[in-house]
């Protein structure tokens, strides 16, 4: 590990000035990304900016539209919430499938989106739920956040402060884990509202998560899990590796699918 400088201001606008003053400085959370990748010295950072002790950026509130979940926020906590599991189960359920309880009980939910691992959880949820993640200085809507592969449209020191999400009527999420890392193979998030049902995918594809509209379209005639057994998803733009093929991730997908659908009918 190369050598930085640590810091944990008390509050939001010392942490943006520490990275508007040093453009090498970087944001800590939880550190389940950050410093692994500085262990094998991917990243040198002249500093780290710990958002720890900011007040306001941890918790778990209902509002009027659903629920606001500050970046600071654990996926433990999320998993173990009792607000959200009143108003948006699935995210709950997404939450604690996360890695392990080590990662559940130090990554967050600002550091995951920030990060935007193709193969992580809750992007889907986002993307799917149509979320507005909002940072120190707008509300950004999901369908704009997402850019690609470890992509966002956040800006140069640009803090995520809380994710608001909206209830839906049902909603599920469906994961199949890399047995090795935990993260997503594929992991479908299904959202289902008045007007529409969203498909959001994790995990399948090198451009990151994405809205399989066509699964979305069939579902919103048919909220049921034999409406998406016709459809194929097409491989060309997904993930091939050592852990699966492209073909094999596009049958993942319409599984998880479906499963997702069955866990959103209850
Ligand atoms: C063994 C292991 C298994 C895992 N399995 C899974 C899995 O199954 N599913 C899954 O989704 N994830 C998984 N993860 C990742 C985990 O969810 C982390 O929470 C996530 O990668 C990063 O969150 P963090 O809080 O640790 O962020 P950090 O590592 O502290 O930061 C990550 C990046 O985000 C930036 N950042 C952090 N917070 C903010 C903010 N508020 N605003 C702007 N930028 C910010 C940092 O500067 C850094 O660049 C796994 C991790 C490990 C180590």
């Amino acid at each position: 590990m190369h050598a930085f400088d640590y810091q944990r201001p008390s509050a939001l606008s010392d942490a943006a000035a520490a990275l508007a003053s040093d453009p090498e400085a970087k944001l800590l959370a939880g550190g389940q990304t950050l410093l692994p990748t500085l262990k094998q010295r991917l990243a040198q950072p002249t500093a780290l900016v710990d958002l720890s002790r900011i007040p306001g950026l941890v918790g778990i509130t209902a509002i009027p539209e659903g629920v606001s979940i500050g970046a600071m926020t654990r996926h433990a906590q999320v998993a173990s919430s009792s607000v959200v599991r009143a108003v948006l189960p699935a995210l709950a359920d997404l939450a604690g499938e996360i890695g392990d309880a080590a990662v559940r009980n130090r990554g967050t939910i600002g550091g995951s989106l920030a990060n935007d691992d193709p193969t992580a959880d809750y992007p889907s949820a986002v993307l799917a739920l149509n979320a507005t993640v909002v940072t120190d200085r707008r509300e950004i809507p999901a369908g704009a956040y997402f850019r690609g592969l470890f992509e966002t449209a956040l800006a140069e020191g640009e803090i995520i402060t809380r994710v608001d999400f909206p209830k839906v009527e049902r909603a599920g999420y469906a994961k199949f884990r890399n047995p090795a890392s935990r993260y997503a193979m594929a992991g479908v998030f299904v959202a289902k509202t008045a007007a529409e049902v969203r498909v959001a995918v994790t995990g399948a594809s090198q451009s990151g998560v994405f809205l399989w509209e066509e699964a979305g379209d069939v579902l919103t005639s048919d909220f049921s899990p034999a409406a998406v057994e016709s459809l194929a998803l097409d491989p060309s733009d997904l993930m091939s590796d050592l852990h699966g093929s492209a073909e094999y991730r596009a049958q993942l997908v319409k599984v998880m699918c479906k499963r997702a659908v069955a866990k959103a009918l209850g």
